[in-house]
């Protein structure tokens, strides 16, 4: 053996490619799944199945917790939270910063070091140069462990607070799961009107494209403050969006998120700001409903 050596515990699709990387570089991998036969696959490649998930601890002092969510950890790890101390918890789960700031508490006063993950990558890019895992927690435990973490993607460290790879990894995720269903939404009605996704294909590409270089313009502006309306106004916007949502009710499509969308413009004219740019609109999701 060189030595290297890692559990994995969770056998989802992101835990199961994780397991096949650390095999493809040759660690010794133990695993332990709740449903055990999820292990089936693995085994046969290599790996180890524990007997049982104090077992799974005991093996090695790198454990990588990729679950549902924390919930799931605590179902796990609470019951054998003896089998935790002297261990290097690294959680690669998804969860709230506030869960994470928790959950490096709880596993502290059990004897473990713990990581917060948040894994910037769909299972099939896990193990390749692609993509990469947000990380927070004490920087030199990072450190111990880069090369092992290094094998399942690119490291972003993003600082000690615990909740901070949590924090960026939500960030993100509310990005990607509204733009990714705004993409759908925008195939429904493409496809109500019997335009193939296909067909509209090469032109959500260009918007998507298109996107990062708005991010890159607007950010600055953000920064500096300034919401000139030079380049767009919400009264524009606003008149836009009512023809998108007009649109989408002719096809018979389910008009709420460009609504939810118009209706933040129309909220941002109401506040006076008809002649700003929609970066003006920040102030107003930043006041939120509470
Ligand atoms: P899954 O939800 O498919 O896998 C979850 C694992 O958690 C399974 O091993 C499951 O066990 C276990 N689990 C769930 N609830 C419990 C419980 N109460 N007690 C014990 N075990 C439990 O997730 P993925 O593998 O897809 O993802 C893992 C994490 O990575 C998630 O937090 C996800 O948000 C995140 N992620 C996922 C990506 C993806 O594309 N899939 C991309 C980036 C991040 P069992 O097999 O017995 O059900």
């Amino acid at each position: 053996t060189n030595g290297r050596s890692v559990t994995v515990i969770g056998l989802g699709p992101m835990g199961r490619a994780m397991v096949r990387a650390y095999l493809a570089r040759d660690y010794e991998v133990t695993v332990w799944n709740r449903t055990a036969s999820k292990a089936d696959d693995l085994v046969a490649a290599g790996a180890r199945l524990a007997p049982s998930v104090e077992e799974a601890l005991g093996a090695n002092e790198l454990v990588i917790l990729s679950l549902t969510d924390y919930a799931a950890m605590y179902a796990l790890l609470e019951p054998v939270t003896a089998a935790l101390s002297g261990r290097v918890l690294a959680n690669l789960s998804s969860d709230t910063p506030e869960r994470a700031r928790e959950a490096a508490a709880w596993a502290t006063r059990h004897g473990a070091r713990y990581l917060t993950a948040g894994v910037a990558v769909s299972p099939d890019l896990v193990g390749t140069p692609d993509g990469f895992t947000y990380y927070s927690g004490p920087e030199d435990l990072v450190e111990e462990h880069r090369g092992a973490l290094e094998v399942i993607s690119r490291v972003e460290y993003r600082g000690e607070d615990p909740g901070l790879a949590a924090l960026y990894y939500q960030i993100q995720m509310d990005l990607f799961w509204t733009s990714l269903t705004a993409w759908l939404h925008s195939v429904a009605v493409a496809e109500a009107h019997g335009i193939s996704v296909e067909d509209i294909l090469p032109y959500s590409v260009d918007v998507a494209d298109s996107l990062s270089t708005f991010f890159r313009f607007y950010a600055p502006r953000l920064s500096a403050g300034d919401d000139t309306g030079d380049v767009d106004r919400l009264a524009m916007g606003v008149a836009s969006l009512e023809h998108v949502v007009d649109t989408v009710r002719a096809g018979g499509v389910e008009t709420g998120l460009p609504e939810a969308v118009l209706d933040v413009f129309r909220r941002g004219v109401a506040a006076g700001h008809a002649n700003d740019s929609l970066t003006s609109l920040r102030s107003l999701l930043r006041a939120g409903t509470a």
